[in-house]
């Protein structure tokens, strides 16, 4: 109709306007050709960008606007237990089995001191300000209230779990809503990822920021604003001067390599403009124990970065294991050498990776040594449970530990997906042994035996698929390391940035998120980042 119209349109137009001769030696038909092609491109981008704003418009009132909840209950409708399930953390693991898990089949209850999902992946570019803080965490209260059935929360932290009585104790989080509570389960997830590791290194607790959470993401960038405004007070050859404008990254994996890269990226881009002096003075070190960064990359891609980084003037210090920090200093060793380097610093990130938390290491040791013998986390088995508590625990994501499987939001997502399916199936199993209970005849008490086997044997054991490793390596470029079905690519720049770009957007958690992360790319791009605290 639309084009029918504009085809009706354009007659009209013909027969009001005279008709004028084309000019001699002059294409009329191909410029009317060109004229008609212009109007259908302008006539589909205009279609296609009121698509486009309708869907986003709706997608975004459909989030907002959740649907009715089914109340949680302590029987269903054909009077068998509904059982309760209580998951600790609300990070990828947790999350990812919330969004995949059929809530009407179960009490859920979560147990999280963090009332939001954090999106890891974009944090190292939050201390700088390339995209907000707001913009890549989500409410729990919002992912829960959008679940089929009621999900109960608690913003607390699980100190203790009772194996033996299938409770759990927790603590709030908050001083103006203190209380210690008992939650009693069925099933417990503990899904309470990890914290960063020091090694026991002296030093490192008391003066290095790490980079896990939002208010490390802030701590950095308060410490960066101070120093710089410190350092803008002293004279030019001042040695204190020199030290405040040192910034040190130890850490080498991904995490240390993505910030060092933003943090490159701000004092480039940005605060070059505003204080072009004194962003000239400012040192960048990635302080790294092992022979290279990026060690999960492959090694054409590790040696790109590398390059990369002495080239944007980041000063790589490879082979150098830091041995003690204190208030201006950090102690490494070169491996090669065996000398002790002294490094002085104005901020200190330290990336260095994860250790247990508290809570995982307490149920390790009420476990015991036997089935719990990992210093990296809770053993588990192929199937998520928990060595010693197989049937009722299960752990994912970074606080659990199986053989071959890395602390990456991508295991810790498809873990918590497992899960779910699980779940199903054990929630059709328990229905059938209801059945059974009060079956009339052994018949059909047969038939539902053969069905719960049937479905025990369909509880697969967990299989990963790995999709590839991605990273920010600064200046507009990244990295990919990217396998499919076999398919394997490899590639570092800056299409790899838009490629990295779009696949972090799509796995925001929310279309929320994607808008906020997408604006806030846009923001910068167009006016750049801010350098207030
Ligand atoms: P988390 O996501 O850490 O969540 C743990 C949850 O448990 C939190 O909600 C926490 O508040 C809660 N919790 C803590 N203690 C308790 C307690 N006692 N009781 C109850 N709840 C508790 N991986 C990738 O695959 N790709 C990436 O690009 C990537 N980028 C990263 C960037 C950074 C800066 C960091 C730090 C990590 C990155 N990772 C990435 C790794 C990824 O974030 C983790 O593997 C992932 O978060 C693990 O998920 P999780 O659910 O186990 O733990
Ligand atoms: P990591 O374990 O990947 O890397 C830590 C690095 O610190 C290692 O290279 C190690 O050699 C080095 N190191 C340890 N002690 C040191 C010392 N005393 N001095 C100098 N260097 C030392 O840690 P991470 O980067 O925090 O990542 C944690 C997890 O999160 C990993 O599994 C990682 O794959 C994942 N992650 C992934 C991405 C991504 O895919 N883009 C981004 C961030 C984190």
């Amino acid at each position: 109709t639309a084009r029918r119209q504009i085809s009706v349109s354009a007659r009209c137009l013909q027969a009001v306007q005279p008709a004028t001769p084309a000019p001699k030696g002059s294409n009329g038909s191909s410029g009317s050709r060109a004229g008609r092609a212009g109007k259908a491109l302008l006539k589909y981008a205009a279609l296609g960008t009121l698509c486009g704003v309708g869907y986003v418009s709706y997608a975004l009132w459909r989030e907002t606007n959740p649907r009715e909840q089914q109340p949680q209950t302590a029987t269903f409708p054909n009077g068998s237990r509904r059982k309760t399930i209580v998951v600790l953390g609300s990070g990828w693991g947790s999350v990812s089995l919330l969004k995949s898990l059929d809530t009407t089949q179960y009490n859920v209850v979560v147990v999280s001191p963090r009332n939001y999902f954090l999106f890891t992946p974009l944090l190292p570019s939050t201390p700088v300000g390339t995209v907000e803080l707001k913009s890549i965490i989500e409410p729990v209260r919002s992912i829960a209230r959008r679940a089929a059935g009621e999900v109960k929360y608690y913003e607390a932290e699980a100190l203790s779990v009772d194996t033996g009585a299938k409770t759990v104790h927790v603590k709030s989080v908050s001083e103006e809503n203190d209380y210690e509570t008992d939650l009693a389960y069925d099933y417990l997830v503990v899904g309470v990822g990890a914290q960063p590791t020091t090694f026991g290194i002296p030093g490192v607790a008391q003066y290095s920021s790490f980079l896990k959470e939002i208010p490390d993401a802030q701590d950095i960038r308060l410490k960066i604003m101070n120093s710089i405004e410190k350092a803008a007070l002293l004279p030019k050859d001042d040695p204190e001067r020199e030290r405040l404008l040192s910034f040190v990254v130890v850490g080498g994996g991904p995490t240390g390599a993505e910030f060092a890269a933003e943090l490159r990226d701000y004092v480039n881009q940005d605060l070059s403009k505003w204080m072009p002096a004194l962003s000239k003075e400012i040192k960048i070190s990635l302080v790294e124990a092992t022979p290279h960064i990026l060690a999960m990359f492959d090694k054409s891609l590790i040696e790109y970065s590398q390059e990369l980084f002495k080239k944007g003037k980041i000063d790589l210090k490879l082979k150098t294991a830091v041995k003690e920090v204190d208030a201006t200093t950090i102690y490494a060793e070169n491996r090669d050498t065996h000398t002790i380097e002294k490094i002085p610093y104005g901020v200190l990130v330290w990336a260095t990776g994860n250790a247990p938390r508290p809570v995982s290491k307490d149920l390790m040791q009420s476990l015991g040594p036997e089935k719990q013998n990992s210093r990296r986390g809770l053993v588990i088995n192929d199937r998520m449970e928990l060595a010693g508590a197989e049937g009722s625990i299960y752990a994912i994501g970074d606080c659990a530990f199986y053989p071959g499987l890395f602390p990456t939001a991508q295991v810790a997502h498809q873990e918590g997906h497992y899960l779910a399916t699980v779940f199903e199936k054990l929630h059709r199993i328990d229905q059938l042994k209801f059945a059974n209970e009060t079956a009339q005849d052994a018949s059909r008490v047969q038939q539902n035996n053969a069905k719960i086997d049937k479905i025990n044997k369909k509880i697969d054991k967990f299989h990963y698929h790995h999709y590839g490793s991605l990273a920010y390596i600064g200046n507009e470029q990244a990295i990919a390391d990217v396998s499919f079905n076999g398919y394997s690519h490899k590639s570092a720049g800056a299409v790899t940035f838009l490629f990295w770009k779009s696949a972090y957007l799509g796995m925001c958690v929310s279309l929320r998120n994607k808008v906020l992360v997408a604006l806030d790319w846009a923001k910068v791009w167009f006016i750049g980042r801010d350098s207030s605290v």
